[in-house]
């Protein structure tokens, strides 16, 4: 080694002096070894004082390296490829470099070990952060954008997607090649490719081809997975308002992915936990992850962010545009739910740390969530025709190019004549999002604020004067200060403050005004809100109950008034009438999902045929595995025959898999049926997904087992590339190192046998050490 790994940073993200042109790869794999056989050409420019290229390869056995055809020396260590050049070699060069790698990241070989060849076998690629450099030398940086193409060689029973174009597929002696290319530039983290058996359905969108990959055994389902795929993606394309910027689109599901889904330039690959049925569907959809890759395809990969400070520009653009898709296909109540759900994170993150958005370890919380909070409270702050002619100045000025947040700032600032510095002060460089207490002063009629943080939106109050409802804004500032109350005044809210993100503690609210303000404030999140802050009068209970029965009202405001009405009733059978009645007469999946939720953290013994039907026949697997739950009576076996129904091995997928381990683990710990035991250990094996080997692997570890093929399967999820399945297998068997090291070192023993060096290595880091 000849340059220390800090020093060999600085020197590739600080110099602009190698740009990497274009980047070809032919690629063939070794399924047995999990290793790639590749060839690599590259087109550098190089400037006038570099006297070497460096490429980042982690742990590559070089075969050959030619530059401009010659045979070339160079240097290697663990992370980088040293290219030493001449004065004389300086221009646009060529470097061909034939290697192999057996890459722990970057590109998974799934399923090619199962002897029972009951899992999927499949080879897909994962780039994002620099993990392509496991398995292509190459100038890895997001900021040096690449033109690719790839010649992909395999066993001719398999397809493959890739970036761009398929030009053209050969086949010779059993082999196929696909050649892919890309007539666009791109970031190297995007380079994808997934390999399986699939089969294909194409569509035009706009004049752009999309073409979905699906499961042969799957295919069925596949209005409810990629449900609306045509609707999200013409309305995306008219929302951001700028033509679709590559050749074509495409989709594909892969097994054990370690994130939901990664949008790859025109080929997002997808976790198949996302294969839902029609009943998984109300459980878990694919909906608002195709419109955030999707979104993606411009936020990240037309326009990308320089750096992690500025990540918020992919993840807060994507999920923006995600809810906006959503509120599309779902509507305007469903939009502030979300909008509700991502308050709740970041509120999470907030009493974690206290960093900026525009921080690079700022977390997926503020990236995603406070990100998308951020520009839902722009556009209403600079209004949609500024927010619109900013979005198409940024798109169309930063086409294939690398931005900094003060580009789009500048942008807003050049378009808006709103404080726009304040604005980005607060929202994306503050470190708290503001608070605001609200009291009534005791000497005048006023209300007093105490704002945490100078805002620069206002706030809209409404104030009841002689029956009708009248509105004022005011620019409340930072620290205490007053606003008058009108003269006759009897009662009032603040107007679109849950479009803030914003913590509000209003103490000037008596109990008589939410009821006022609740009937008066049509907005869906301040409406919820009410219901769950509501005082303890049982005075309002009927009217609590008519909100919880009233059809038109969103699932999530009936949900908040159940909960409000079991909080403020005292009487258990009210409670249960109105819950049974409910559950009985809404068809809302959701609803239902939310009552059984009450039921079960109030313990509420609820009528057995309810339970029964929901158990077998509900709209969503969550809600059969509530209802199942809520049915298990320990105290009276005899009554729990139905957990054998020959039903729940019949449910399809990662969630109805979960369900019919539920009633294994059940079967077990009552009945010691040993035949659930064999089939729980067989779901927490290498044949099946990492989701459902952790479920089988969390309920197996409640019970008294003592199996061999028990031990085995921990050393298995141990060491799994799936970092989640990983990380359960490590912590479960470190917890049996210290509770049980007779077994654990016998087990550990034999488990070992079976390891290659990296395996080993990565065991004793965790197992032996002192
Ligand atoms: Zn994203």
């Amino acid at each position: 080694m000849f340059l220390s790994i800090g020093l060999f940073f600085v020197f590739v993200s600080g110099l602009k002096a190698q740009d990497f042109k274009s980047l070809h790869l032919v690629a063939r794999f070794d399924t047995i070894d999990e290793k790639v056989l590749g060839t690599v050409y590259h087109q550098v420019a190089v400037g006038e004082d570099v006297d070497q290229l460096v490429l980042n390869a982690i742990r590559m056995e070089i075969k050959s390296l030619q530059l401009d055809g010659e045979d070339w020396d160079f240097e290697q260590n663990d992370t980088a490829l040293f290219i030493p050049i001449k004065e004389a070699e300086r221009g646009e060069l060529q470097l061909r470099i034939e290697y192999e790698a057996k890459p722990n990241k970057g590109i998974y070989f799934i399923g090619w070990q199962d002897e029972t060849r009951r899992a999927r076998r499949q080879i897909w690629t994962q780039g994002q952060g620099i993990d392509h450099r496991h398995w292509i030398p190459h100038h890895d940086d997001q900021t040096d954008k690449i033109l690719f193409s790839a010649e992909w060689i395999f066993n001719s029973d398999y397809q493959i997607m890739s970036n761009g174009q398929l030009d053209s597929m050969v086949t010779k002696e059993g082999e196929s090649h696909w050649y892919y290319s890309m007539d666009k530039p791109m970031s190297s983290y995007l380079i994808a490719m997934a390999l399986g058996n699939y089969v294909a359905s194409a569509q035009m969108i706009k004049g752009t081809p999309h073409i979905l990959y699906h499961y042969p055994d799957r295919i069925a389902d596949s209005a409810w997975y990629y449900y609306r795929h045509q609707h999200i993606a013409s309305f995306l394309e008219g929302e951001i308002n700028y033509e679709y910027p590559w050749r074509n689109y495409k989709q594909a599901p892969v097994m054990d992915f370690r994130h939901g889904a990664m949008e790859n330039t025109c080929a997002t690959i997808f976790g198949d936990f996302f294969l839902v049925d029609s009943i998984a569907f109300n459980d878990r959809n694919y909906t608002y992850v195709d419109a955030h890759e999707f979104a993606h395809q411009w936020f990240g990969n037309l326009v990308t962010a320089a750096g992690s400070e500025h990540h918020w520009l992919h993840e807060g653009f994507a999920t923006y545009y995600q809810w906006l898709s959503e509120e599309e296909l779902y509507g305007s109540n469903h939009y502030d739910w979300e909008l509700f759900k991502a308050r709740e994170l970041i509120e999470g993150a907030a009493a974690r740390d206290s960093l900026p958005l525009a921080h690079p370890k700022a977390g997926v919380e503020r990236f995603y969530q406070k990100g998308g909070w951020l520009l839902h409270m722009l556009r209403n702050y600079v209004g949609d025709s500024v927010y619109r002619v900013v979005i198409d100045d940024y798109l169309h000025r930063y086409t294939h190019q690398v931005v900094h947040n003060e580009d789009l700032i500048a942008l807003f600032e050049k378009h808006s004549d709103k404080d726009i510095r304040a604005f980005f002060d607060l929202w994306l460089y503050g470190k708290k999002e503001p608070s605001l207490r609200i009291r009534h002063s005791p000497i005048k009629e006023a209300l007093v604020t105490d704002l945490s943080e100078a805002m620069p939106q206002e706030l809209e109050f409404a104030f009841l004067v002689n029956g009708k409802w009248r509105f004022q804004k005011h620019q409340i500032p930072k620290g205490r200060s007053m606003v008058l109350i009108p003269d006759s005044c009897t009662a009032y809210y603040l107007a679109k403050v849950d479009d803030l993100l914003l913590t509000l503690d209003d103490e000037s609210m008596t109990s008589e005004y939410y009821r006022i303000a609740f009937e008066a404030n049509d907005d869906l999140a301040a409406r919820c809100r009410y219901m769950r802050e509501w005082p303890q009068w049982e005075e309002d209970l009927d009217f609590i109950k008519s909100v919880a029965e009233n059809k038109q009202n969103f699932h999530w405001l009936r949900a908040e008034a159940i909960r409000a009405f079991v909080r403020i009733s005292k009487d258990r059978n009210q409670e249960k009438a109105l819950v049974e009645s409910l559950l009985r007469s809404t068809k809302d999946v959701q609803l239902q999902k939310a009552i059984m939720t009450v039921v079960l953290k109030e313990k509420m013994d609820i009528d057995a045929q309810i339970l029964a039907d929901l158990r077998q026949y509900g709209g969503s697997y969550e809600l059969r595995s509530s209802a199942l739950q809520a049915s298990i009576d320990p105290d009276n076996l005899a009554n729990m025959k139905w957990l054998n129904d020959a039903h729940w091995a019949e449910q399809p997928g990662i969630v109805g898999h979960d369900l019919y381990l539920q009633t294994l683990f059940y079967r077990f710990a009552f009945f010691r049926d040993q035949e659930a035991l064999a089939k729980m250990l067989d779901f927490a094996g290498p044949s099946f997904d990492f989701n459902t080997r952790m479920n089988a692997l969390s309920f197996l570890s409640y019970l008294p087992i003592d199996a061999d093929l028990y031990w085995q399967r921990l050393f298995e999820a141990f060491q799994n590339k799936n970092w989640k399945l990983s990380k359960m297998g490590r912590e479960k068997l470190l917890d049996l190192q210290s509770k049980e090291a007779a077994q654990f070192k016998k087990a550990y023993r034999k488990a070992r046998r079976d390891w290659d060096d990296f395996q080993k290595q990565k065991a004793e880091r965790t197992f032996e050490k002192e």
